[in-house]
């Protein structure tokens, strides 16, 4: 998932500002980058103040800043990496690709940049301008008008519903949008939101910040998350059965080794596990976190990733190039990553959930037919090694980014709680702006270890 074409589609600077939506107010969110004073000392202990379950951004923003105010935690992970959703891999086209997130929208939100480029990451602004493909050749004036109308119509309607709290299905709240209109529903569905209209809230997205700028990293941002953890100790392999908020001083945890006790927990998974049980809490919590788990589940996004050497397509790095969109089978391109022969098509949605059951050679055909269908028949013939990811089948995660569905556009906010005076929730999904980003789990670690320093410092600390 990548920056908001609704504002970044434009040749021209004139076009840029395309969108009438709240702005986003990046300076005001910056948050103090914490130092990390002794933490390489702050291991787990044995009874620590705070279990941390999920070491993805959020579980290890949550323990940097606890660690940051000398509380004690372990953080655990169920996978045997950290980084969660974002994670890149170097061998599959030995070059670096994020299977999953790999821009950091709202930038100037968190200190994840800023972090990255003291721990030696080439982290830069990525190209603020998409660009509109059709037919091989970039779209004229008013194909672009076109195109960009139609997507700013739509987002408007959705948003001016969610605001009058009308929290229906997207995609009914839509005017007539022309020969755009698959076009528009792509991007307002499974691109920026990994989900067919028919299943987004309009409260939700009416709540979610426009996302304009983002910084890409050479590297990887999955490599640069996970180079975050490197002062913190983190229990690999170990993967939470349950929490019992009824321990008799706080909280147990029940793992795969053993049992771990602690004062609180932060439960820092996406919701789909604690929708289907792979994670417990007990007590049952009341039914409105049942309903949240359930009614905010992971959409489907991935990345069919390729190498394209030689440029076939005459696109610039880091670039996104949008097409014109036939109905149910839209995806755009991220090019020539980190000015590499690496290429992304990203697929959204119901399209992509479908993909993931598709063989290697049905996704490879897909993806030269779509190749062909844009750039012609020779550029597709350039195409090399192909790797798709299949986050829906991702046991540690079952989805891409959450999104409420229509009618739950105000849950999310029963992640912000504090439940039983020990429990807190951290994730993408446990933020009601940035959701569906790195920032937003980042910033939600920050929030629910911010939450846990003042109960236990009765408010003397963090
Ligand atoms: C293909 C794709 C592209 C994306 N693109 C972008 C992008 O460009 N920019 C952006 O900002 N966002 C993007 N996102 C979304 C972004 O990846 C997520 O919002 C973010 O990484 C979520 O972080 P998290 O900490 O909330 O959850 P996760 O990263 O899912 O972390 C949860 C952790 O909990 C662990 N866990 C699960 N169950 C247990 C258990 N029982 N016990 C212990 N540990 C457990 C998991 O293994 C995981 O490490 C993308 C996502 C996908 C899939």
């Amino acid at each position: 998932m990548t920056v908001n074409p609704l504002r970044a589609v434009s040749r021209s600077p004139d076009r840029r500002h395309i969108l009438d939506r709240r702005r986003f107010l990046a300076g005001g969110l910056a948050l103090a980058t914490a130092p990390l004073a002794g933490a390489a000392a702050l291991g787990q202990s044995s009874q620590p103040d705070v279990i941390i379950i999920g070491a993805g951004a959020a579980g290890i923003a949550a323990a940097r800043k606890l660690a940051a105010a000398g509380i004690t935690y372990a953080l655990i992970e169920a996978g045997r990496r950290v980084g969660g959703r974002a994670f890149t891999d170097n061998a599959i086209f030995g070059l670096p690709f994020d299977l999953g997130a790999n821009r950091i929208h709202f930038p100037a939100a968190t200190e994840i940049s800023t972090l990255g480029r003291v721990a030696g990451f080439d982290v830069a602004r990525a190209p603020e301008a998409g660009r509109l493909y059709l037919g091989g050749k970039e779209a004229t004036d008013s194909e672009y008008e076109g195109f960009v109308g139609a997507v700013r119509r739509a987002e408007r309607a959705i948003v001016a519903a969610g605001d009058a709290g009308r929290d229906l299905p997207a995609a009914r709240v839509l005017p007539d949008l022309g020969p755009w209109s698959a076009s528009a529903d792509f991007v307002t569905g499974p691109y920026l939101r990994g989900r067919d209209l028919a299943d987004v809230s309009t409260v939700d997205v009416s709540h979610a910040e426009e996302r304009e700028l983002a910084d890409v990293c050479r590297q990887g941002l999955g490599a640069l998350i996970a180079s975050l953890a490197t002062p913190l100790t983190v229990q690999l392999d170990t993967a939470a059965r349950s929490v019992d908020l009824n321990a008799r001083r706080g909280v147990s945890v029940q793992t795969n080794r053993g049992t771990l006790q602690a004062r609180m927990v932060i439960v820092a998974v996406p919701p789909t596990l604690l929708a289907n049980g792979r994670l417990r809490i007990l007590p049952n919590l009341p039914a409105r976190y049942r309903t949240a788990v359930e009614r905010i589940p992971l959409g489907a996004y991935d990345h069919i990733g390729f190498e394209w050497p030689g440029n076939p397509g005459g696109l610039r790095p880091d670039e996104l190039v949008y097409f014109r969109t036939e109905a149910g089978r839209g995806y755009m391109l991220q090019a020539r990553l980190a000015g590499t022969r690496l290429h992304s098509l990203d697929v959204g949605g119901d399209l992509a959930a479908t993909l993931a059951d598709a063989t290697p050679g049905g996704v490879r055909a897909f993806l030269e037919e779509a190749i062909t269908r844009e750039f012609g028949a020779e550029a597709a013939k350039r195409i090399g090694r192909v790797h798709h990811t299949r986050w829906t089948k991702e046991p540690l995660a079952l989805g891409a980014m959450s999104c409420a569905m229509p009618g739950a556009g105000n849950l999310r906010r029963v992640f912000l709680d504090v439940v039983a005076s020990r429990l807190l929730f951290a994730g993408e999904h446990a933020h009601e702006r940035l959701w569906g980003t790195v920032a937003g789990a980042w910033q939600s670690g920050e929030r629910a270890a911010g939450q846990a320093i003042t109960l236990l410092t009765g408010g003397k600390a963090g």
